[in-house]
């Protein structure tokens, strides 16, 4: 029996034997690493970008496919200016930001704090370390600049490279991106989108018409979204280009309470729906709220490095669109059949990053154990629909007729899903290149399919083997693989 081995669980050494297989097995790789790299960018290697795509894939679906009131859209990524005046994103979506004139490196305030009450949580002083965190809250909901300048010296917070407190006073930077679209001397200032949501909220109307939506409906999308994050570390966790998910759903004020909490049970199944254990997850409200929320939720995953958050749940209230109808001078209103009345509805935004879920599911996945006999094993355990290579059929060997007998097979198949087709090296070895990259299934045509057109079907997870009959495979992968199998246990 394997047993997992406690030194190669070390969270530490979790993370970087993570980041080590995302880039050695095609997963993920460092952007333009050719050029040594781009700082918090990365490219997708073609195992990446499949689990990426089903992921998508399934996200779509259980929005759209499952719910008929949820449509969807594709907006681009830039946006008219005034855009990102109406949601605030020009004026509010800054950072305290600091710098140490020693090691001229630039820190988010907050991750920098959080980082030292940390340790000293994990020194056995839990009490500062709360102490220290609540004061610093206090400051960032006033907007307390001076307080955090004070807080750094008060508690003598060093810079991580230089060790020194020899700190610039705290300033506000936005996150945004701009661009210049245009000629030169008559070019305007565009903004890459912080978030996909505002291409929904412009396009409320649009929709509703169109689409003749009846409240309560949603807008869903999936899009890239860019953000000049200046503490980038954790790999993709926090990237400066990512991918969200978002979905905005319109409903009658007074009905937010009802549609959080419809909206916060769907989509915490979702993640037990993929495999994930509910102690792996950790529902995280907020206390501190937006002026115009009424309620926000976190979902977080626990991740090598702590339970941090893969998707938000918020109750925003009419603010956007009566923001947008503001700015924009338009009507944003719905009329109200039943209600006999026009109004701006209410939302309740459910927003997910693409990137943080793969790694989710990439760090759920990655398995090491230790045998008796001291051989280690190494495997992706990925739900079958979201694996990127469906199935493996290799030829036991290459002569006497196995390897046509397999191809065909290949041929037959591969309308159904993506295969792998391989006759080298030896069948152990094919075995453990498809477990590094999580195919949960190997087909092995042998002498016995010559005789009785069965096939051994060998499961990543368990290693077990059984006979099938060819006839049955297709079925058996589409029961097995099917984003339809995932969906049905939504
Ligand atoms: P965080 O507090 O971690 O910066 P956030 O609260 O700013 O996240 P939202 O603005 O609510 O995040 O964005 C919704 C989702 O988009 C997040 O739950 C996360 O999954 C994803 N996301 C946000 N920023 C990044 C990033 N820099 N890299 C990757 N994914 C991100």
């Amino acid at each position: 029996m394997a047993t997992t081995d406690a030194a190669l669980d070390h969270p530490n050494h979790r993370f970087k034997a993570l980041i080590a297989h995302a880039q050695a097995y095609g997963f993920i790789y460092p952007s333009s690493e050719i050029y040594d790299g781009l700082q918090s960018i990365y490219d997708y290697g073609p195992y990446g970008v499949a689990l990426k795509r089903n992921l998508q894939n399934f996200w779509w679906q259980s929005m759209t496919q499952l719910h008929p009131n949820i449509v969807g859209i594709d907006a681009a990524i830039m946006m008219h200016p005034t855009t990102w005046q109406a949601s605030g994103h020009i004026d509010g979506f800054t950072d305290p930001m600091v710098d140490n004139k020693d090691s001229k490196k630039r820190y988010r305030v907050d991750t920098l704090v959080e980082e030292y009450a940390m340790q000293w949580a994990a020194q056995g002083q839990p009490a500062q370390a709360k102490a220290l965190m609540s004061e610093m809250e206090a400051y960032l909901e006033t907007g307390n600049l001076p307080g955090l300048d004070q807080l750094l010296q008060t508690f003598a917070i060093p810079c991580p490279l230089s060790k020194t407190v020899n700190w610039t006073p705290v300033r506000q930077f936005n996150l945004m991106f701009s661009t210049q679209v245009g000629a030169q001397d008559d070019a305007t200032t565009l903004y890459l989108r912080p978030e996909t949501a505002q291409g929904i909220f412009v396009n409320f109307l649009n929709v509703q018409k169109t689409a003749r939506m009846k409240i309560p409906f949603g807008i869903a999308q999936i899009g890239k979204a860019f953000r000049n994050e200046i503490v980038a570390r954790q790999f993709t966790f926090r990237m400066r280009e990512f991918e969200q998910m978002e979905m905005q759903f319109f409903i009658q004020p007074g009905t937010e309470t009802k549609w959080f909490d419809y909206w916060q049970t769907t989509r915490t199944a979702w993640y037990s729906s993929l495999g994930i254990n509910p102690e792996q997850i950790n529902l995280h409200p907020h206390k501190q709220l937006a002026h115009y929320a009424t309620a926000a939720v976190d979902i977080e995953y626990a991740f090598p490095f702590g339970f941090k958050e893969v998707e938000g749940i918020h109750s925003r209230t009419d603010f956007d669109l009566r923001s947008h109808a503001d700015y924009a001078k338009k009507k944003l209103q719905y009329f109200d059949p039943d209600w006999q009345r026009s109004y701006i509805p209410y939302v309740i935004e459910t927003s997910v990053g693409l990137d943080r879920l793969v790694l989710m599911l990439l760090s759920n996945g990655l398995v090491k154990t230790r045998h008796p006999t001291d051989a280690t094993r190494t495997y992706l355990k990925l739900p079958p629909p979201l694996a990127p290579i469906k199935a493996a059929i290799f030829p036991l060997v290459k002569k006497d007729g196995l390897a046509e007998k397999a191809l065909a097979l290949f041929h037959q198949l591969k309308y159904d899903c993506p295969l792998i087709y391989e006759e080298t090296p030896s069948i152990g070895k094919r075995y453990t290149r498809q477990d590094l990259i999580g195919t949960p299934y190997c087909i092995t045509i042998d002498y016995q399919t010559l005789e009785d057109e069965t096939v051994t079907v060998r499961e990543r997870d368990s290693m077990a083997q059984h006979r099938m009959p060819i006839a049955a495979i297709a079925d058996y992968l589409h029961t097995n693989t099917s984003i339809k199998s995932l969906l049905a246990r939504l």
